[in-house]
């Protein structure tokens, strides 16, 4: 099954993160292919790439990630192989395989099934093929000796106009692998609030939802998204630290005010779905900074929001969730208790029932104490 995680250790050399259990809330399908996989599936279809060995193409990826055109570009070229039941079966299958080789004991994958339309497969078709290979792909993982969970999360695109559909599609495949919402796409100029009826009926269904928000816009885009999309989760929710007045009178005397969006946010605990490379790569804090050093990822936590950390674009940002791990600890300087915070956060906040919620916090416990 080809599927090996580089090794990540503590900083110093201590317990292997990449052993640890963990949950992934925030990673996209379209955004963690493996790069041999896309020569493949695009030989397949007669799709020409810009590079030809999977290294090259790697860093294609990569590189593109400098202005949002061209980093656009970048998910163009994903989903264009991802139109069949094939590609997407085969895709969702090796991201299992690959979240499982992490050490990810539950993964919310999310994407977006009005993307992949292109090649005739209806919304449901979509929704089908990748759950298939989602389950082939947790079998593979416990065939192996291990353990995973994956639920789907199906995001609507902001710009267009098919959130009510996606809603409904959401609900009809909820005993079947969906568990939740997402809108995704640009965040500027396209409010939550234009998606009003799909989460109307996401609410009058009991269907829950995150909304990417507070990433490439700031408060106002995170107030739309409570109120108007009644979040549960924010996809990043970076931008939220903008609510935050910190004034350092003297090394003793530190003043710290909430507006009332970040005090909501950090009262209610909705968790922050944090992605510190990506976050780096699409400049979402360039107020603070352009380094990893910058991000209000600290601020977040040591303020007591709900941090999460995740991965958003394994592929374009060239990380897994251990090394996401890894550069925090590397750089803010935590230890395994910290990073367990982290992990008990992200279950906390799952889209799984409470009894499932429990039992992850529980593993995640358990693998933290034997480290
Ligand atoms: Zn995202």
């Amino acid at each position: 099954m080809n599927a090996a995680a580089d090794e990540y250790l503590m900083p110093g050399g201590g317990a292997s993160i990449t052993t640890l259990p963990k949950i992934s809330l925030h990673d996209h399908l379209d955004g963690g292919l493996r790069p041999q996989t896309i020569i493949e599936l695009a030989d397949a279809i007669g799709l020409a790439l810009p590079a030809s060995s999977p290294a090259a193409l790697a860093d294609w990826f990569n590189e593109k990630k400098d202005s949002l055109v061209e980093y656009l570009k970048t998910f163009d070229l994903t989903t264009a192989v991802m139109q069949t039941h094939e590609g997407l079966f085969r895709v969702a299958r090796e991201f299992v395989q690959d979240l499982g080789a992490d050490g990810v004991i539950y993964g919310e994958i999310r994407w977006a099934p009005e993307q992949h339309l292109v090649r005739g497969l209806t919304l449901d078709q979509v929704v089908e093929a990748v759950q298939e290979g989602i389950e082939a792909g947790v079998d593979d993982v416990r065939a192996d000796g291990g353990d995973i969970r994956i639920g789907q999360l199906v995001s609507a695109m902001r710009h267009l106009d098919r959130g009510l559909e996606i809603a409904e599609l959401a609900v009809r495949h909820r005993s079947h692998g969906v568990v939740g919402f997402d809108i995704a796409g640009p965040e500027a100029g396209f409010p939550a609030g234009r998606m009003r009826e799909a989460f109307d009926y996401l609410a009058s269904h009991f269907m829950p939802r995150t909304v990417h928000a507070g990433e490439a816009d700031g408060i106002e885009s995170i107030a739309g998204a409570l109120v108007d999309g009644r979040a549960m989760r924010l996809g990043h929710g970076v931008r939220i630290a903008e609510d935050i007045q910190v004034a350092r009178e003297d090394l003793d005397n530190t003043y710290v005010t909430l507006g009332p969006v970040a005090q909501w946010v950090k009262d209610r605990e909705i968790a922050l779905e944090l992605s510190p490379t990506s976050n780096v790569d699409t400049h979402s804090f360039a107020q603070w900074g352009d380094e990893l050093v910058d991000h209000p990822f600290d601020l977040l936590y040591q303020l007591g929001f709900r941090v999460t950390v995740n991965t958003d674009n394994r592929l374009m940002s060239r990380t897994t969730l251990s090394r996401e791990l890894f550069v925090l600890a590397e750089t803010f300087g935590y230890d395994l208790t910290d990073l367990a915070v982290f992990q008990l956060n992200a279950a906390a906040s799952s889209f799984l029932p409470l009894e499932d919620r429990e039992e992850l916090a529980d593993q995640i416990t358990a693998g933290f104490e034997n480290a």
